[in-house]
């Protein structure tokens, strides 16, 4: 028995992230601020775009064996901003997976490359920040799909998010930002509160505290991986969709786990919530709906039988008509050499960590 669905929706991704399994520990980190800086802008910084490329090409081909068609990602690389989009772009027109990028900006880094100090607001738009805008700026004038990247709030200036907002309302796009994924950022809606638009993406919203205009992207493995708390998106008015934060892109794995961690909360809750979350993609990326995905399992449409089918597998995936998985194999490019080349990615990368 097998059945056959859309293409699934990866709507907050980090594919720089595909190569950070067992990086170098940077020590044990007492909180979420701590995560990222140990983790995340320790490895951000040191990004280059051959390894940019590859760590796309590894990621959108994991997301396309597991049935994601479409991957939304959030970028950021402060060392190697320009050419950046091109580069995700290129790693993932190799497998065949379709996109929506943007450059992630943010004040964090001072015109001196010193880190903001904790605690502290940036009171104005840094290079960094200019740079990363330029850069969404050149790609979305491009044509290609995308959106306009923030970081967060709270590494922000007033002057870049409102510059942010103004360059996705000139490409008739929406702002892609984390929002109130930690307590650092708690103070976030009422910073984008007047800047914010149902165009515009927003990651986490765990710490949310008043309504804000935008789609909500609900991460519970990330969430839970960090300990910043649990979001409970099934009581925000927002439509809520589900993305995995840069770890992986299965789909179907995330809403089991984005079902579990709501049950914890609510026993009177069904899987039809959270399937609900996966549908709600095919309204921001509506291209999936002409992706097939053939599954191995005759219910994968079930979200009764989804939530307890942890087997469930992919074997063939066509985009727009193309076939680039057939009986669970990878046919539109090499997948060993996207391995192999990923892998002398990795080392260079560990080298700089
Ligand atoms: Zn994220």
């Amino acid at each position: 028995m097998t059945s056959q669905t859309h293409g699934l929706v990866c709507a907050h991704h980090h594919l720089y992230s595909s190569l950070a399994r067992g990086m170098p520990a940077g020590g044990v980190a007492a909180d979420f601020l701590a995560i990222l800086k140990t983790v995340w802008w320790r490895l951000d910084i040191a990004l280059d775009l051959d390894i940019i490329y590859w760590s796309a090409a590894l990621g959108a081909a994991e997301a396309v064996m597991s049935g994601t068609t479409a991957i939304i990602d959030h970028h950021e690389s402060p060392t190697a901003i320009e050419g950046s989009l091109d580069a995700i772009a290129a790693g993932c027109a190799l497998v065949g997976v379709r996109t929506n990028l943007c450059y992630g900006v943010t004040d964090r880094w001072g015109n001196d490359q010193s880190l903001m100090p904790v605690g502290t607001t940036p009171q104005s738009m840094t290079d960094g920040a200019r740079r990363g805008l330029q850069e969404c700026d050149r790609y979305l004038s491009t044509g290609a799909t995308g959106m306009v990247g923030v970081h967060a709030a709270f590494t922000c200036s007033d002057e870049t998010l409102e510059a942010a907002a103004d360059l996705a309302l000139r490409h008739n796009t929406g702002v892609h930002i984390h929002v109130a994924e930690g307590d650092a950022d708690a103070n976030a809606s009422m910073r984008l509160q007047s800047l914010a638009s149902e165009s515009w993406l927003l990651a986490h919203c765990v710490y949310l505290d008043q309504d804000m205009p935008g789609t909500i992207v609900h991460n519970a493995r990330s969430n839970m991986n960090n300990a910043v708390g649990y979001a409970y998106p099934a009581k925000k008015n927002n439509r809520i969709v589900l993305g995995t934060d840069g770890i992986g892109a299965d789909m179907q794995e995330e809403a089991r786990l984005a079902y579990a961690r709501l049950r914890e909360s609510d026993i009177s809750q069904t899987p039809d919530t959270v399937w609900q979350w996966l549908q709600n993609a095919e309204q921001i990326f509506p291209e999936v709906c002409k992706d097939t995905v053939t599954w191995n399992y005759g219910d994968i449409d079930s979200p009764w039988h989804s939530a307890f089918t942890t087997t469930s597998a992919v074997s063939d995936v066509a985009i727009g008509g193309v076939p680039i998985v057939v009986d669970s194999q990878l046919v539109s490019c090499d997948l060993g050499e996207i391995r192999a080349k990923a892998a002398e990615a990795t080392q260079r990368l560990f080298g700089r960590l």
